[in-house]
């Protein structure tokens, strides 16, 4: 059984693919071919923004909009301590500081409350400027981002949204990676829209923003390659990665979330009276990069998986640590009792297989596994 089953979905896709791979190869152009500018334009209209900036990966389109506000030294960002590392990696990059945020435990998304706190607390501490907050559409779930709103327009934040799990998600009509003055995703290929290696992308619907962020992605460049204009990168998507994720958004629009989300469904009717499944607010949908339970202790959660895995059945802990905790950020001082939500999840959660293509009978057994540890412990 796959955790992910990307070699599954390859077969299903492989005529399209294999022709798409070999077009690329086959008219050499590897960097900033057509495919690059059409897939653009294709992910800006199914996200709903003006402009999509494809680069190398999730985490550089974090760090491009860092960049792109001037985001510097004394400065504050709020960053969920319930994430990948990238989201506080690239705020200390820039120079700036992280201020870690405590997470909701049905949602496993950035806690209004914790935010508010926590700004308020860095404006009385008087060294630190806040000047962004990065909402995390954790596992698949747009973040709340109607009060996260409120609460950036009282402090006068920027909203940068990592949505490098979220894409495909939604609030109302609204997708995933509309909801921040800039969004970012990933391509990473384990992501819900997952290339073959790595890529990304930014979306903004601000015009010079979006200049600005072109410019930036390559070396700084002014009216071309040669004129440079401002420090950058050097961040671009592959022709090769944009010929494949055109053909794997068909699928991924066409029925992967859709198929996804029945798996989703299916999973919660099985386990919601055996542990504590993902809670989706009224009027949100998720794209499910994860199916994370929770488990009542360490103990059992470490358990399960060692149950789980004698079925020769894969499952992950996304994630063991909190951000706070990681040795990187040392040098920062946060104290725990601002953390119970996301030290309790790091001990107890536990994320299943997921993708579209799960079968009713694997999923029968996964089950079958977890009811039968959780008569036991
Ligand atoms: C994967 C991920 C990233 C980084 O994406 P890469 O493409 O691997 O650089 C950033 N934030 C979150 C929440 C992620 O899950």
């Amino acid at each position: 059984m796959q955790f992910r089953d990307l070699k599954y979905q390859y077969q299903v896709l492989k005529e399209d693919i294999d022709a798409a791979m070999l077009k690329v190869a086959s008219d050499c152009n590897f960097i900033s071919g057509k495919q690059v500018k059409e897939l653009e334009e294709e992910l800006a209209e199914y996200v709903g923004v003006k402009h999509c900036i494809s680069c190398a990966n999730g985490t550089d389109a974090l760090s491009l909009a860092m960049m792109a506000w001037g985001i510097k030294e004394g400065n504050a960002v709020f960053v969920p301590d319930f994430t990948f590392f990238s989201t506080g990696e690239i705020v200390s990059f820039a120079g700036a500081t992280p201020v870690f945020v405590d997470v909701d435990l049905d949602t496993y998304n950035i806690s209004i409350d914790s935010l508010e706190k926590k700004i308020k607390d860095t404006i009385e501490e008087g060294k630190l400027t806040p000047r962004a907050v990065i909402p995390v559409d954790l596992f698949g779930l747009p973040a709340d981002y109607d009060n996260v709103r409120k609460i950036a327009d009282k402090y006068n934040l920027l909203v940068l949204e990592d949505g490098a799990q979220g894409f495909g998600g939604r609030i109302g009509e609204r997708r995933a990676c509309s909801f921040g003055d800039i969004s970012t995703t990933s391509f990473f290929p384990a992501k819900p829209l997952g290339c073959y290696g790595d890529g990304g992308a930014v979306f903004t619907d601000d015009d010079d923003m979006a200049a600005l962020l072109r410019s930036i992605c390559v070396h700084g460049k002014g009216t071309m390659k040669y004129d440079n204009v401002r420090i950058g990168l050097n961040s671009r998507l592959d022709t090769m990665q944009a010929a494949i994720l055109a053909v794997k958004l068909r699928a991924f629009n066409d029925y992967e979330v859709a198929d996804i989300n029945k798996v989703a469904e299916r999973y919660t009717e099985l386990l919601s009276d055996v542990v504590k499944t993902p809670v989706i607010p009224d009027g949100f949908y998720s794209s499910w990069a994860q199916y994370t339970i929770q488990l009542d202790s360490r103990k059992e959660r470490d358990g399960l998986q060692a149950e789980l895995k004698k079925n020769d059945i894969p499952s992950m802990v996304y994630y063991p640590k909190p951000m706070h905790k990681q040795q990187a950020f040392d040098g920062l001082l946060f104290n725990d009792k601002d953390y119970v939500n996301t030290i309790q999840l790091c001990d107890t959660v536990l994320s299943l297989p997921m993708h579209p293509y799960l079968t009713a009978e694997d999923m029968d057994t996964i089950v079958e596994v977890i009811k039968q540890y959780k008569l036991r412990a």
